[in-house]
């Protein structure tokens, strides 16, 4: 890493007072860890940070410190020296209201994010796929721009670099990724007690859920390919909520000799929620991508707003042909 990396971003928010920190929708782990842990080291230099996410903070993750500065994404953004985007690879996933829109004029100033598939949308973009979670580029950022930081800070983003390298195991994670975990815990993160928090707090319906998910699962091609469908009918008599969804597409990877899970959850008006998740052969950043979604070679993603039902099926044949090519 070259020493002046982070110069162009670093003089940036320097040079701001008032600053606007967004993240992406259905927001994870990594969206509120990287935003959360900016936007504290911001304020801890005297900065006005306003952090928003369309879908505001989760129940997943009220235990982040100072969890409470995260808000619902207001239709007219305040005024603000500097706007910045993180973890979010597309606009779009930014969940402005239309009024918000780039295109009528939102300028995102910087673009901060690790996802390979990122459009390059704002003025300026700091993008690292090298990087394993946003928090992880924030990290470095803050360490190079020797800014605070304090336990909280360390525990948001040690939260975004645990969630997003699944607890260290995924590719993508190298020694730097031990060396930022090192620095954050030596400042106060208390790994078990996050990991706690992530993966031991979860709520009983979330629970039946991944219950009812995993009863559901179905395997391909003697277990190459593992898929399973959630309904709304499913959620709502289970008393689940959308964010109860983490974790089940990975367990279907757990089966040893499945190398692509896939996970469909239909929406209200037909629409259709896909994740994918690779062991490493096939690269489902691009499956995504052919059906306009997007994410890293290992896990992925792809909205539909219509046609679920009939698009489940359409992506169903094309995961399939990976496996009779
Ligand atoms: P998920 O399956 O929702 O956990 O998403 C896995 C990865 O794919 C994340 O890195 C997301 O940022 C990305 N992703 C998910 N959905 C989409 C989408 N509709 N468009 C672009 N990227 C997506
Ligand atoms: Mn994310
Ligand atoms: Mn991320």
């Amino acid at each position: 890493m070259h020493a002046d990396h982070y110069s162009d971003l670093i003089a940036a928010l320097q040079r701001a007072n008032s600053i606007i920190l967004l993240s992406h929708i259905r927001p994870d782990g990594d969206a509120y860890g990287s935003t959360l842990g900016l936007g504290l080291s911001l304020i801890a230099q005297g900065k006005q940070v306003r952090i928003f996410n369309r879908d505001g903070l989760n129940n997943l993750y009220h235990f982040l410190p100072r969890a409470e500065l995260i808000e619902k994404t207001p239709e007219q953004l305040p005024p603000a020296d500097l706007i910045v985007a993180l973890d979010t690879s597309t606009e779009d996933r930014l969940g402005l209201a239309d009024s918000l829109k780039p295109a009528v004029g939102v300028p995102i100033d910087w673009n901060v994010d690790h996802h390979v598939s990122n459009t390059l949308y704002g003025k300026n973009q700091f993008i690292d796929p090298s990087q394993p979670a946003t928090a992880s580029i924030i990290t470095d950022l803050i360490a190079e721009a020797r800014w605070p930081l304090t336990a909280e800070i360390a525990a948001s983003l040690y939260v975004g670099i645990m969630t997003d390298t699944g607890s260290f195991r995924y590719r993508g994670t190298s020694p730097r990724t031990f060396d930022q975990a090192s620095l954050l815990v030596s400042k106060g993160a208390d790994p078990a007690e996050l990991a706690k928090h992530c993966y031991q707090s979860i709520s009983l319906p979330r629970f039946k859920l991944m219950q009812h998910a995993l009863a559901g699962l179905q395997f391909e091609f003697d277990g190459a390919l593992a898929h399973t469908t959630l309904t709304v009918k499913d959620f709502t008599e289970l008393g689940a909520l959308p964010e109860d969804t983490e974790g089940i597409v990975e367990a279907g990877l757990t089966v040893s000799g499945t190398e692509l899970s896939a996970f469909f959850e239909l929406k209200p008006n037909d629409g259709l929620k896909v994740s994918l998740r690779s062991k490493g052969r096939i690269n489902v950043s691009e499956l995504a991508q052919e059906f306009g979604g997007g994410g890293h070679p290992g896990a992925a993603g792809i909205g539909f707003k219509t046609n679920g039902t009939a698009s489940r099926e359409l992506v169903l044949a094309r995961l399939r042909k990976e496996f009779t090519k």
